[in-house]
C-alpha cells in the first residue's frame, strides 16, 4: 500500500486525506494541536480554543461532486447580514444565485473539524496530534503541506506572505439562529465582523501587514455594544498568522519537494479573504497532485484563474483615499438589490473554484 504524509488537520488536509484514502493509499495525518479544532497556541492566544462560525458562499451540490464529501450536514445556511459600512446600516438578504452558510470551527462535535475527522477515520486514515512538523527538509518528498494561516512552514517553504493580526473575542449564546454582522470602517482597510452559529459565537477584528492600536479594539467593541447590544467579557490581540496575499504570484501548488494546500497555497481570495471554500477546493486537488502533478498543476491554475483580478481589486482598495473608498462602498451597497446577480459572475468568482468546480 503507497504511504502518504499530510501536515495539518484542518479542512484542506482532511479532504485530501479522505481523496486519497479512497483511492488506496495509507494516509497520516501529521497534525500539531492535541485534539481536532484543539488549542492553537497563536501569539496572544495561548490557552484558548478559536471556536467562532467561518462564512462562505458554499454550492453544497457542486462541492459535494468535487470533493466527493457532503458539507450539508454541518453547513448552516445564512439568508441574510447586518452591515455597518463607516457609520451606515445596512441589512442585506443575500442573492440566492450564491448559497452562504457558516460552518463552525473548533473541537465540538457540531464543528466541521470533528465532522470531517470522523468521515476521515472511518476511511481509514491515520492521525498523530501533538506532532508539530518544524523540520521539513525529513519529510518525504510530495508530502502534502496544509498548515493554513498558522506557524512557520510560510517562512520554511518561502512562500510569500503578509501576517496578518487583529483581536478577537469569542462565547456562548442561547440561541441557535445563525447570524453575520459586518463592520466596514476607518480603523482597518479589511473588515470587522461578529458571527453566531450553532450557539457560539465570536467576533474578529482583523488587518493584513499592520498590527491595531488598543483603541482600535475599543471602538469596534463599543460599535458592537451600542448598535447591535452584543458585549463579550473578554478580548485578545491576536497574531492570527500568515495570508498569502504579498504578491500577484502567490499561488502555488508545489514548494521545494512538497505539495501544498489550503490557504498556503494561496487558495484564497486575496480581496475579501474567504479561504473555507479554496481550502476545500485545494484539498482535492493536493490529492490530485499526488498522483499526477501535471494534472494537479493544470487544475490548480484552472481554479486560481481569477486570483490576479481580485489582487488587484485588493490593491486598489488597500491605497484608495477613504473619501472615495466610503462613497464607493456606499454607492455599492445602496444599489446591492440590483448588483446582486454580478455577485456570482464578478465578485464571487474570485473565491478559489466557485464558478469553477
Ligand atoms: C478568526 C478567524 C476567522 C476566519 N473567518 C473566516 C470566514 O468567515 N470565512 C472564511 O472563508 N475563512 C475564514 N477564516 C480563514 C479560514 O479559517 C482559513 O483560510 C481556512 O481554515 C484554511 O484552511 P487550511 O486547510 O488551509 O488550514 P486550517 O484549516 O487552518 O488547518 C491547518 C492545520 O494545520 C495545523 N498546523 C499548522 N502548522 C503545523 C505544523 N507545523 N505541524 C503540524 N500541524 C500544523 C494547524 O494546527 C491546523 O489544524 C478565518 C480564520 C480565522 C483565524
Amino acid at each position: 500500500m503507497r504511504e502518504q504524509q499530510i501536515v495539518g488537520a484542518g479542512l484542506s488536509g482532511m479532504v485530501a486525506a479522505m481523496n486519497l484514502a479512497r483511492e488506496g493509499y495509507q494516509v497520516t495525518v501529521r497534525e500539531r494541536r492535541q485534539t481536532i479544532g484543539g488549542l492553537t497556541n497563536l501569539p496572544g492566544l495561548e490557552g484558548r480554543i478559536i471556536n467562532i462560525g467561518d462564512g462562505s458562499p458554499i454550492d453544497l451540490e457542486r462541492m459535494k461532486a468535487y470533493t466527493g464529501i457532503d458539507f450539508a450536514p454541518v453547513a448552516v445556511p445564512l439568508k441574510s447580514c447586518r452591515n455597518h459600512v463607516y457609520g451606515r446600516q445596512f441589512d442585506l438578504t443575500f442573492y440566492e444565485g450564491v448559497p452562504t452558510y457558516l460552518v463552525e470551527r473548533g473541537p465540538r462535535p457540531t464543528s466541521i473539524d470533528v465532522y470531517l475527522y470522523e468521515l476521515a477515520l472511518a476511511q481509514g486514515v491515520q492521525f498523530s496530534f501533538g506532532d508539530t512538523v518544524s523540520d521539513f527538509e525529513s519529510l518525504p518528498p510530495d508530502t502534502i503541506i496544509a498548515t493554513g494561516l498558522f506557524g512557520e512552514s510560510w517562512s520554511e517553504l518561502e512562500v510569500p506572505h503578509l501576517p496578518v493580526y487583529g483581536y478577537l473575542a469569542m462565547g456562548e449564546i442561547d440561541e441557535e439562529d445563525a447570524k453575520v454582522v459586518i463592520y466596514f470602517d476607518e480603523y482597518t482597510r479589511d473588515y470587522a465582523f461578529y458571527s453566531q452559529v450553532n450557539g457560539c459565537r465570536g467576533a474578529c477584528l482583523f488587518s493584513r501587514g499592520k498590527p491595531l492600536g488598543v483603541e482600535v479594539k475599543d471602538r469596534f467593541r463599543n460599535q458592537l455594544a451600542d448598535n447591535e447590544g452584543i458585549e463579550f467579557d473578554h478580548w485578545d490581540a491576536v497574531s492570527i498568522g500568515a495570508l498569502p496575499v504579498a504578491t500577484w504570484r502567490n499561488p502555488r501548488l508545489f514548494a521545494k519537494n512538497y505539495i501544498l494546500s489550503g490557504t498556503l497555497s494561496g487558495s484564497m481570495d486575496p480581496f475579501l479573504l474567504f479561504g473555507v471554500h479554496g481550502a476545500l477546493v485545494s484539498g482535492k486537488i493536493a490529492a490530485l497532485a499526488v498522483r499526477d502533478h501535471q494534472a494537479g498543476l493544470q487544475e490548480f491554475k484552472r481554479v486560481n484563474k481569477y486570483y490576479l483580478q481580485g489582487y488587484l481589486i485588493a490593491l486598489a482598495y488597500q491605497k484608495m483615499p477613504l473619501w472615495l473608498l466610503q462613497r464607493i462602498t456606499w454607492t455599492g451597497i445602496r444599489n446591492y438589490p440590483w448588483l446582486a446577480p454580478l455577485m456570482k459572475t464578478r465578485v464571487f468568482k474570485m473565491l478559489p473554484g466557485f464558478a469553477r468546480i
